[in-house]
């Protein structure tokens, strides 16, 4: 932490560089930005205050802090919308937030190499609205587009339910300007989304949670809008019938954008008939007569399967609610955790099996109502789940017991902790895992290299040795 004359010091510093309007510094200004979305104990609430909030407009301003930084060797933590989930902004050695909210314009559409350069901190939701008059989108549909910026979705490489046909924010990235630890600003590469030339630079920045250097701008691919969509959502009589079609799904070779598999709840609602407990619905888009096709096929195999159709009206205001409302309503209430590991499909029922018999009951934790499974269908895998984090004397060691065990459940299963939502300060003491001595001593010389002071969001992703 900075002492008073140091704090003195960098202040000016940084409201000669910015202006006064720019730098936060009362404790009232601070307060938000203690925390994330992560649910750290009570007690540690607003303990971790960051020394100063920046709110650079431009890569200069963004320079300018870094210099001051790493002249005075303090931590600079990037932010973008605040969503993440695992304690990535908390500042635990307090420093300087630099918050990229005012970092939000649009920089150039290419229409003829269907890409968008834009600054960090617009908002999924902002860049679809301004690229839909050029009939374009970003197709990276986050349960948390309206309030994740594009840089957050970089660094914490983001899921997007449209994955199985475009990928997620990793597929799109083309290139990067990062200003790095010593203040020098580094372009990744030719704004190009194929190349055999250098080592794959902006790959580094991607799930990098702000450890590596401050992204300033992005190039991106973008997609034409499709002419039609639609959603299929189909009920069955458990999760695991759900997940059965699911699985012909992805076998059968029929193009769809994406799909979800899990237990549902309180269904009765939106006409299933009584006693089903699973759902699973499936995103199309295309050309129309694509999209019937596809329509046509997906229904057959439901069908097929066991499952009974819900009408289209039903299947449209499920899906309106799931993307508007649901994700937003969800953002943590501090009481319930959400799991996001990557479990090899084979694996899938023994996982789900000794997460809910044997780690749950061992650490008083619940499944939410309705919540205990969930899988995201198409090539990227997230088995998912909620419960409800210990209570009582001794919740916050078992809560860090129960996240040590779903890592080592994941992990010994040939998996992988998170899927998305990274490590941040929840899963960083339990990346040894994962990873082995030499892989972690590798991602540690990477950090060395782009940022030797340790001053970039020093304290989350790679555990100390
Ligand atoms: C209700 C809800 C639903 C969610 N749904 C999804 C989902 O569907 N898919 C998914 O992937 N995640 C989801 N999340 C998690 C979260 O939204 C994502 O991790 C998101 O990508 C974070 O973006 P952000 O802008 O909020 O980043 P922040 O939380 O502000 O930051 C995240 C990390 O990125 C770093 N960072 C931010 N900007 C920069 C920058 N310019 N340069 C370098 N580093 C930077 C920060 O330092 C931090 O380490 C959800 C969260 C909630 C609360």
């Amino acid at each position: 932490m900075m002492d008073a004359k140091s704090r003195a010091e960098v202040k000016e510093q940084l409201v000669k560089a910015l202006g006064e309007s720019k730098v936060l510094h009362e404790k009232a200004d601070l307060l938000p930005y203690t925390k994330d979305t992560y649910r750290i104990p009570l007690e540690d609430e607003y303990r971790y205050l960051p020394d100063f909030v920046v709110l650079p407009e431009t890569t200069p301003e963004v320079q300018s802090v870094v210099r001051i930084a790493a002249e005075h060797r303090i931590p600079l933590i990037p932010k973008g919308g605040g969503s993440n989930r695992t304690g990535m902004l908390v500042p635990i050695l307090g420093g300087i937030v630099v918050d990229t909210i005012r970092m939000n314009k649009v920089v150039e559409v290419n229409l003829p190499n269907l890409y968008v350069t834009v600054q960090p901190g617009i908002t999924l939701k902002e860049l679809d609205q301004y690229l839909e008059p050029y009939g374009l989108w970003l197709t990276q549909e986050q349960g948390s587009f309206k309030v994740a910026t594009i840089g957050g979705s970089i660094s914490t490489s983001g899921f997007s339910r449209r994955h199985q046909k475009y990928g997620s924010i990793s597929d799109r990235v083309m290139s990067l300007e990062v200003v790095l630890a010593s203040g020098e600003v580094l372009r990744t590469g030719q704004k190009v989304l194929y190349t055999s030339t250098g080592y794959r630079l902006h790959q580094l920045f991607i799930a990098a949670e702000g450890t590596l250097g401050i992204i300033t701008e992005a190039t991106l691919r973008v997609e034409p809008l499709p002419e039609a969509r639609d959603i299929i959502l189909a009920f069955f009589k458990d999760f695991w019938a759900a997940n059965d079609a699911a699985q012909r799904l992805m076998t059968s070779g029929v193009t769809f954008s994406g799909g979800e598999a899990y237990e549902g709840h309180g269904m009765d609602k939106l006409g299933a008939p009584q006693g089903m407990k699973g759902m699973f619905y499936v995103l199309l888009d295309g050309t129309k007569g694509e999209v019937a096709a596809q329509k046509d096929f997906v229904v057959s195999l439901i069908a097929e399967s066991g499952g009974v159709l819900a009408s289209s009206d039903v299947a449209m205001s499920f899906m309106t609610i799931y993307t508007e409302q649901w994700c937003g309503a969800r953002a943590i209430t501090g009481l319930e955790d959400v799991l996001t590991t990557y479990i090899p499909m084979e694996r899938m029922r023994e996982f789900y099996d000794k997460m809910w018999n044997q780690v749950a009951p061992k650490y008083g934790i619940e499944p939410l109502p309705g919540e205990k499974y969930s899988l995201d269908v198409g090539r990227y895998r997230m088995a998912g789940g909620r419960y409800r984090l210990p209570k009582g004397e001794g919740a916050w060691q078992k809560y860090q017991q129960v996240l040590r065990e779903i890592a080592r459940l994941a992990t010994s299963m040939g998996g992988s902790i998170q899927s998305c939502h990274g490590i941040g300060i929840e899963h960083r003491d339990n990346m040894d895992l994962e990873y082995s001595k030499a892989a972690l001593d590798a991602m540690r010389s990477i950090k060395r290299v782009f940022d030797p002071d340790n001053i970039m969001n020093p304290g989350k992703k790679l555990p100390e040795r």
